[in-house]
């Protein structure tokens, strides 16, 4: 058979000649909703490969990208890996120390940046040197006033020449994109991903049990292009061939539910976009004309979502499970022949776990002394993953992040059923240990947020002179509602055994978030720390 070297352009190559018409809808930064396709967002990014070229970047320098899901980004996710050069994703939320952190460890030779995001890059810049120009997304007649240097209009190189230009060619192992783990503790950690990885990640993440992308889809990632490497979907939908939407940077639920009424028939986002969406559909009495699908994960999905989502709604979850280290995708929870003979309410509890992996992803669960542990479904362990688009080593680290049978210690904790379904009970970090018994947070918080009147939740531990740790919950409470302890306590109860039902529970107007938007334990124990709480049996 011919040698195919897997090279991410080939993605949009095959995009622009076999479905070159499939429309790709972008919100821009005015709020505008424009039209374009993959014919279109092809020639675009030859153009811009062709700019970077002149302006002197060469194979493996590494280009910074700081933007919404827009048109003009996924031109940059082929224009930067066609020059030869490697997209690193940039999260606008990370606190200013940790941007600069990355973009100096990364040595980002040009910061590509929306419009909006330009405080952010004016206030770091002079701490950034290897920077040698800022291009800004954005027409030449919007082109702003701005205090940085060597500063370019994205539109003025896509003028500047005609795209007649050959990607850079390459091995299949060359990396193609940077992107770094949020970093709850110590530095952000760089994960770099190859062409080859990046490849074989689309073809399995699009497969049937997987996302099932198709040309007759179209999918609107809501899940930022910076996170986790945009969960995969800037070359999973060319490679499928799928339409797309690009809600830009307004993630408001009206203007989300404005852009899923435009055909859009698969979604993908984190628990709190759904939260936030359901709730304006029941207040605003809506419902969806086109919409077939939605993927959740990052964190887990809680019950009440899924409910909510597939009898409401009619629209089927796909519950999700990955990590920035795995390209992310890790499980999906689709349905074998087992689970489809199931009741509602027994696919149900089985959507509560993330499902099952694709061809290339290998899992184990073990105990404390690494033994192997039975996929029964109860015993919780140590996660390990292994596979083509997994992890072996951060970058400019020396950490060895695998074993010798390549697995790699995902840091989360788990039960796999006989089934082979995976549930994500927590984050070894985060894990409650009562009497050397393992509490599930995750349960606790669920159950808690199926308590109509609570918006959020974290389950911590806390330290009990008996127990060693004891269990207690911080709440937020929907607008206007006040939600009483008894009735929390009683929905808990409900879905776990009596000793793992929280001690106590503290109502706060707010829980802190890391920079991808999920609980960050870390803080929170810090604030309860600083605010001298203690467990109530404490005097
Ligand atoms: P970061 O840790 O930087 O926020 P990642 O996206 O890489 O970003 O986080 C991966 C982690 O998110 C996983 O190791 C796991 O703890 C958690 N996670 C992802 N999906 C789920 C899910 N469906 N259920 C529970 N936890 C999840």
């Amino acid at each position: 058979m011919q040698n195919f070297p897997l090279r991410v352009n080939k993605i949009i190559d095959h995009a622009a000649k076999y479905h070159p018409k499939r429309e790709i809808i972008s919100r821009d930064f005015k709020g505008e909703i424009n039209h374009s396709n993959w014919k279109e967002i092809h020639q675009n990014a030859k153009k811009i490969s062709k700019s970077f070229q002149k302006l002197g970047i060469k194979k493996g320098d590494v280009i910074g990208v700081m933007a919404w899901n827009n048109r003009r980004h996924m031109e940059l996710v082929y224009s930067i890996p066609g020059c030869g050069a490697i997209n690193h994703t940039l999260n606008p939320r990370l606190f200013v120390g940790q941007l600069i952190y990355i973009i100096n460890h990364a040595n980002d030779k040009i910061l590509v940046i929306d419009l909006d995001l330009i405080p952010i890059i004016e206030k770091i810049i002079e701490k950034c040197p290897s920077v040698q120009n800022v291009i800004i997304m954005v027409d030449e007649k919007n082109m702003p006033e701005t205090s940085l240097k060597n500063v370019i209009c994205y539109d003025e190189l896509l003028n500047e020449n005609d795209g007649d230009f050959e990607w850079v060619s390459g091995s299949e192992t060359d990396a193609c994109g940077i992107c770094y783990t949020s970093g709850t503790t110590g530095n952000p950690k760089g994960v770099v991903y190859t062409h080859r990885s990046n490849c074989l990640h689309a073809l399995i993440s699009g497969s049937p049990d997987m996302l099932s992308l198709s040309s007759t889809e179209k999918i609107m990632p809501v899940v930022p292009l910076f996170h986790a490497n945009g969960w995969s979907i800037g070359y999973t939908a060319p490679m499928m061939g799928s339409s797309m939407v690009l809600p830009g940077n307004d993630l408001s639920p009206a203007a989300l539910y404005e852009l899923l009424e435009k055909g859009t028939t698969i979604t993908a986002a984190v628990p709190t976009v759904w939260l936030l969406l359901l709730n304006f559909l029941e207040e605003k009495k809506l419902s969806f004309s086109s919409l077939k699908r939605v993927v959740i994960g990052g964190s887990a999905c809680p019950r009440a979502v899924i409910e909510k989502f597939q009898e409401k709604y009619g629209v089927d979850v796909l519950h999700a499970w990955g990590m920035t280290e795995m390209s992310p995708l890790g499980t999906v929870c689709s349905f074998k022949p087992e689970i489809l003979k199931l009741n509602k309410t027994e696919k149900l509890n089985i959507q509560e776990t993330t499902g099952h992996p694709p061809f290339t992803v290998d899992l184990k669960i073990t105990n404390d002394n690494g033994e192997d542990l039975p996929w029964d479904g109860k015993s919780q362990g140590k996660l390990w993953s292994r596979g083509g688009s997994v992890v072996k080593n951060y970058l400019k680290n020396n950490e060895n992040l695998i074993d010798n049978d390549n697995w790699f210690d995902t840091g989360d904790v788990a039960t796999i059923d006989e089934n082979g379904y995976l549930k994500i009970t927590d984050r070894s970090k985060d894990v409650i240990k009562s009497g050397g018994e393992w509490i599930s947070s995750i349960i606790i918080e669920n159950a808690a947020v199926g308590h109509p009147d609570v918006a959020e939740a974290a389950a911590i531990g806390v330290f009990h002179p008996k127990w060693d740790e004891r269990p207690i919950l911080v709440i937020v409470a929907k607008p206007n509602k006040n939600p009483d302890k008894e009735s929390i306590l009683l929905e808990i109860s409900k879905h776990v055994a009596k000793w793992q039902v929280p001690d106590d529970i503290i109502f706060l107007d707010e829980i802190p978030h890391t920079a991808t938007g999920k609980i960050s334990k870390i803080a929170l124990r810090d604030k309860l720390n600083n605010d001298n709480y203690k467990h109530p049996e404490i005097k």
